[in-house]
């Protein structure tokens, strides 16, 4: 492609007629072209040093289909939504194909996986075939999950199934038009092979269909990258791919060609802080638990990556995981996301300080700072949950810190909850269609949200603001549509039949999660009787 094409591009928004066909797209590479390579290009598994990926092929499948495409997705990368439904699309992002400019690899990583180190992992099941530069003069990777084996697969097949694949495919699409940070997914497909597992790890392995997830991001570099090399005191590596990372996805922190220095560093891994803060405000506005917040598993970017046992607070309880790996600990549980962030920092922090020449003190600082971060950005989105023209910490905290008391008094849907709260105008009846068991609710549940309400609308009052301008204000913060576990898997039940309709449909419906759709009101409702303890609606497990 001619240079001027890419600069005419370069600011062009993403229009939806970007109509290019797969051999169209313009392949950029940097992450190959600018980083050491593994001179073995076989998947035999190894310990990889000196190096930060490996060249590895994804492994051909013997029937390969569509099961859906997102077609903002395709747009992001310059694709043509229609070339999604080709025989060479879904061969390509099966892993039956490269086209031409592909470059296919996977990256070293280590991690702390539940507080522990572990060492070696990388992407055992995940291969990038490259980076292509989008219309929006972005460069977006494409990373096939679930493509065979690599270098890093230990003694895992490196290969995923349909059911945890359509979680991935469904939620990553859905957190993006929640407007939460995340990982884009492309395409959904299966392989036409069988996958052997053990769902809950109790012994009762059994088939399941093949799939894999084509993921989309700007960079899938992770605090677990700068882990690995800083263990074995591979510096070199861990500036590479530093001065990668801020060339390629934080331009703004060297704007002309300004050189990496080491405060240059520092701002960049402030700038970490601030987006990992944000990061998980979104997840506590939205209700959603990662459920394995390893370090292997925090994008350098601030998204959500790697979804596995992730879940959807149904009724309000910050001490919930869906991960029953993490029964035991609850260490990822709902309400200590931001701890565990904070941890995960002071990780990172750790693995770059041979970048900072020894100054560590404006590092240590950094890392300090982030519980305020995280408080003053989950203060902004809870200000705009509740309607209030600014959330003011010292007046506003014990309003807050109320209503969490208070709907744990009682089996409340979160999402439902805080839909309603933009109906309330003198008493808390519209708040009541939130309630499990509404029988069951005793008096002091009752009272205590009766009283709370008169509070908050009295706060409400305090800010003298148009009615309307509160309602589109809370409308545009609380979510009527979310992945609910169990449509997550009434759509994976049925497409384990071959029937992919429903998993269409949930994309469809996802795509406008803050608009009310007539006709689709099943979805916004509360999770039935029979999924409170159906596995996979309620527990889920690292196996996938
Ligand atoms: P996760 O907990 O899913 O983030 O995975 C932790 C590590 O295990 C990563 O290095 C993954 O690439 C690897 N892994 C997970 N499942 C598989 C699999 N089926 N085959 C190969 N590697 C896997
Ligand atoms: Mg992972």
């Amino acid at each position: 492609m001619e240079s001027s094409d890419r600069e005419d591009r370069a600011d062009a928004p993403v229009t939806g007629n970007a109509a290019q066909t797969l051999l169209d797209l313009e392949f950029t590479n940097r992450f190959t072209a600018d980083l050491p390579a593994d001179p073995e290009s076989s998947n035999a598994r190894r310990e990889v040093k000196g190096a930060l990926f490996s060249r590895v092929a994804p492994t051909p499948t013997s029937a390969p289909a569509l099961v859906a495409a997102s077609a903002e997705c395709a747009e992001l990368i310059g694709l043509d939504p229609a070339e999604t439904q080709t025989e060479d699309f879904a061969r390509v992002f099966s892993g039956n194909g490269l086209v031409p400019g592909m470059d296919p690899f996977a990256m070293t990583y280590g991690g702390h996986q539940f507080g522990h180190w572990a060492g070696q992992l990388g992407d055992g099941r995940a291969i990038n075939l490259g980076e292509v530069l989008g219309p929006d003069g972005h460069g977006w990777n494409l990373q096939l999950k679930g493509a065979g084996p690599t270098p890093y697969s230990r003694t895992a097949d490196g290969l995923a199934v349909l059911r945890s694949s359509v979680r991935e495919f469904l939620c990553s699409e859905a957190m993006h038009h929640l407007g939460v940070p995340t990982t884009r997914a492309l395409s959904l497909t299966v392989t036409g092979e069988q996958v052997m597992r053990d769902m809950f790890y109790d012994g009762n392995s059994k088939l399941e269909p093949g799939a894999v997830v084509c993921r989309v991001a700007r960079s899938f570099v992770r605090f677990g990258s700068f882990e690995l090399p800083a263990s074995r005191g591979e510096v070199h590596l861990i500036q590479g791919l530093a001065d990668h990372v801020i060339r390629t996805c934080y331009p703004e922190l060297v704007p002309d060609g300004t050189p990496i220095d080491k405060g240059v560093y520092l701002e960049w891994f402030k700038e970490i802080c601030q987006r990992t803060a944000t990061m998980v405000a979104h997840w506590t506005r939205v209700g959603f638990v990662h459920g394995v917040m390893n370090t292997d598993n925090l994008s350098i970017l601030g998204e959500t990556i790697d979804y596995g046992p992730y879940g959807w607070l149904e009724d309000y309880d910050p001490n919930w995981t869906p991960n029953t790996t993490d029964a035991g600990g609850r260490r990822y549980r709902f309400g200590h996301q931001s701890s565990i962030a904070h941890w995960n920092l002071t990780r990172l922090a750790s693995a770059i300080v041979p970048l900072l020449e020894g100054e560590v003190e404006g590092l240590q600082e950094a890392v300090d700072a982030f519980p305020k971060a995280y408080a003053d950005e989950w203060g902004r989105q809870l200000g705009d949950k509740l309607g209030l023209a600014a959330f003011d910490e010292k007046r506003d905290a014990p309003l807050a810190a109320e209503l969490f008391r208070v709907l744990e008094l009682a089996e409340t849907d979160m999402t439902i909850f805080f839909r309603a709260l933009s109906d309330v105008t003198s008493d808390p009846a519209p708040l009541h269609a939130a309630y499990y068991t509404p029988d069951k609710v005793g008096s002091d549940a009752r009272e205590a949200l009766e009283a709370w309400t008169q509070t908050y609308l009295a706060r409400v009052g305090q800010d003298d603001r148009p009615t309307e301008e509160r309602h589109a204000q809370m409308s545009a913060a609380n979510p009527l549509y979310v992945l609910r576990n169990y449509l997550a898997q009434l759509a994976i039940d049925e497409a384990e039949k071959g029937s992919y309709a429903g998993v269409v449909e949930l994309l469809d419906v996802l795509r406008n999660p803050y608009t009310e759709q007539p006709g689709r009101e099943q979805f916004a409702g509360k999770r039935p009787e029979w999924a409170r303890h159906r596995p996979g609606c309620s527990m889920l497990s690292c196996s996938s």
